[in-house]
Formats: C-alpha cells, structure tokens, sequence
C-alpha cells in the first residue's frame, strides 16, 4: 500500500501529519511504502533529508495525494480532492462541523476519517488531536499575552523597589485553559479561573489558581453545567447574564484574560462584552483562543491584535501551527496511533475495524456519501 503524506496548502498551516519519528515506525515492517511531497516539513523545520533517512520517498504533490492512505492535518482543498484516488483513506482535522466541506469530501469518494470525533475514552487518548494541539494553543496563548503586556508578570524584588504579580483570569478550563493556567504560573502570575462544569474546581485549585464561582440558581442550570462526555454544553440565559456579571467585576482587576471556551458544533460563548472590556485597566491583555468559533470577547477579531481604549485583544487563529515542530511531533504521534488500528506497524498487515466504536466515530464518508451524523 501506498501512504502519502501531502504538504498542507491551507494559509497559516505549518504543521505536518508525519514525522521521521513517524515515518520510521509506519515503514518498520517493509510492507508499505510511504512518500513524502518534498518540502512538506519545511514550515515544521522538518528537512525532506530526515523524512527520506526514516524510510521515506520524496515525490511531488501529485504522488503523495494520489496514495492509498494520506495522512493529513487539515481536510482537502476542491485541488487536493481532485488529485485523490477514489476509495483512498484520508485521515486528519477534516471540520466535520461544515457540512458543504463534508460533502464535497464525500463526493470526491474518498474514505474520510475526522480526528475531531474520537470519542474520549480511555483508548483514544493517544490519538485525540484536540487534547494535544489545545495544550500547545493554551501555553502560547500565555507567551503571546506576556509579549504583548508591558510589564513583568513575577512579583519581582529589585534594587529599584517591587514590581507586583501579573493578575491573570482564564475563561474555560479544559486542555487549554489548564495549560494556561499552568503556563502563567510558571511565569508567576497570579490566576484566577471559571467554567461552567463545577468537575473543573478541584483540577483549578490543584494548579494553584483560584475558582470564580457562578453560582447556580435551578436544577436545570446545575444539570445542564455537567455537560456531556467531557463537553459543555451551552447554558440558560439566566446563568450567563450571572456569569458575565462575576466576570465583568473580576476584569477590572484583571491584567490578563485567556478565553478558551468552547461548545462542540456551536458558535462559541460570548463571555466578554465590549462594555467589560472598555472597563479594563489600560495595558490589560486579551487572548481570545475561541475566535475561529466567533470568539469569546465581544471586538475581537480574526488574525489581529486590535487595541480598544488602551486594551489589546488578541484573536490569532490556529496557535498550535505557531509552535510547529513540537505541534506536528504531537500531531503526527496521535495519526500513527489512530491509524496502527488498521494498519498494524509490525506485520504491515492492513484491516479498517469497522466494529471499532474509534473507526465508527470517527468515520465523515465512504462510498461517495457523508455517513450520518453523529452529534
Ligand atoms: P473544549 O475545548 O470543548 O472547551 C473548553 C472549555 O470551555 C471547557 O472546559 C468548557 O466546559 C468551557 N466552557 C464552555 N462554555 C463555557 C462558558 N459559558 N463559560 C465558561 N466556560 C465554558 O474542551 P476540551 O479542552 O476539549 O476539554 C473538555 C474536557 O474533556 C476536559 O475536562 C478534558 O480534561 C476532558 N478530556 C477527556 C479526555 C478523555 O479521554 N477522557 C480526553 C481529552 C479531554
């Protein structure tokens, strides 16, 4: 069989989906020949030189979308759809969510699998995507927020008098907002954190960070808070306005917001309204790591630093593709688990467990069609 392993074409995207590391492990058994499109991890500061030592062959665009197996990190372009052989397994970030997408997938026969739906379960660890490439977006949303704040963020003893602790407020504590939470620690902020699933105090609390209680008011408010599978799901009016009321009090205090809030499917929350952020301290700095779901803050704006009475708002896209090479080591590892459940890196020998609950969650279309939607 024949792996490829395409240079991604979209704007911004500098990860790959293999890695020599990768490369090796997929061509132990001498089964399956892999090729690399040269220059695929160049933006990753991955030489076609590394990828060809692991085992690989370097070809041109052409040779590796035309596999029988693509590894990919975002779904295909119409350009890349039309180079791809019908029945070939394309396995990557594929946007479930945006159906057209979907559909032009699924017309174009190929067998796709959305790295977006691996259940979160205990076996799916290794593969999830999501997980490994939010950790890398909380941490640099922390390096980004502290390049653009001008002042320190340890409390500091110096010669010259005290500099105080940066005060740092994260909204949405999952694999992002924890690494965020860590990250601005070890910077020595001082971190203050909410979610509305109440399961998050003690992991908060653990990293040294204070909880913001919302409090709620109904059964309905505390059911619906608990979320689904590890997800949230979106709240009542009535708990939001609370919300947005705690949080419009704690940001005037605050020196740093890092908003990570997210609901699967949906546009994300709105947690910070412009009036909230025109009563922050000037010099304050906002990460908005939700802004290709809309955005959490309220004038935050796709790829931009825009800046609002003396407060600047960070809506950079896609974080994890501006720490490239540990983004695609992670990413790569997380492909080669999801795919060693067909293809079994020591015999080589090659079998799609459709049983799987893996395979069936994850799997978008086959046959020319978009196989039913699961959530
Ligand atoms: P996510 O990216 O979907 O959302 C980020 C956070 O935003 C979540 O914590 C969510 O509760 C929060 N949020 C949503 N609406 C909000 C609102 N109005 N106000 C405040 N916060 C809001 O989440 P994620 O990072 O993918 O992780 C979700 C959970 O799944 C985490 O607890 C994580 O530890 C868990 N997880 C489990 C596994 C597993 O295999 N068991 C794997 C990965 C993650």
């Amino acid at each position: 069989m024949l792996i490829g392993i395409p240079r991604e074409t979209r704007a911004g995207e500098t990860r790959v989906a293999a890695t020599p590391e990768t490369i090796k492990k997929i061509a132990a058994s001498g089964k399956h020949e892999i090729v690399v499109e040269s220059g695929a991890g160049a933006a990753a500061s991955i030489p076609d030189a590394d990828f060809a030592s692991a085992g690989a062959r370097i070809g041109g665009t052409g040779d590796a979308l035309g596999a029988d197996i693509v590894l990919k990190v975002r779904g295909a372009s119409p350009e890349e759809l039309a180079r791809m052989k019908q029945g070939a397994l394309l396995i990557g970030l594929l946007d479930p969510y945006d159906a057209a997408g979907l559909e032009a997938h699924a017309r174009a026969g190929v067998t796709g699998f959305a790295l977006e739906w691996l259940p979160r379960i205990t076996r799916a660890q290794s593969m999830d995507v999501l997980s490994s490439q939010s950790n890398i977006a909380g941490y640099k949303a922390v390096i980004l927020a502290a390049a653009e704040y001008g002042r320190f963020l340890p409390m500091l003893m110096t010669a010259a008098g005290t500099v105080k602790a940066a005060r740092a407020l994260v909204m949405g504590v999952g694999v992002a907002g924890l690494q965020a939470i860590a990250t601005a620690k070890r910077l020595g902020a001082v971190i203050e954190a909410s979610d509305v699933r109440p399961s998050v105090k003690d992991q908060v609390e653990s990293l040294g960070a204070k909880w913001v209680d919302v409090p709620y008011e109904t059964d309905e408010e505390r059911e619906i808070a608990e979320g689904v599978g590890g997800y949230a799901r979106p709240m009542p009016p009535s708990w939001m306005q609370r919300q947005a009321g705690i949080i419009a009090e704690r940001c005037k205090q605050m020196d740093i917001v890092i908003t990570t809030a997210l609901i699967p499917g949906r546009p994300a929350p709105r947690l910070i309204s412009a009036q909230t952020v025109a009563s922050m301290k000037p010099g304050a700095v906002l990460v908005d790591l939700a802004i290709e779901q809309g955005g959490n803050v309220e004038g935050a704006e796709l790829g931009r630093v825009v800046v609002r009475n003396g407060v600047k708002i960070i809506g950079i896209a896609n974080l994890a593709a501006t720490v490239p090479t540990d983004a695609s080591a992670l990413y790569a590892r997380n492909v080669l688990n999801f795919l060693s459940l067909s293809l079994n890196p020591k015999t080589g020998d090659f079998a799609v467990p459709r049983d799987d609950e893996i395979i069936q969650a994850t799997l978008v279309c086959e046959n020319g069609a978009v196989v039913a939607r699961k959530r």
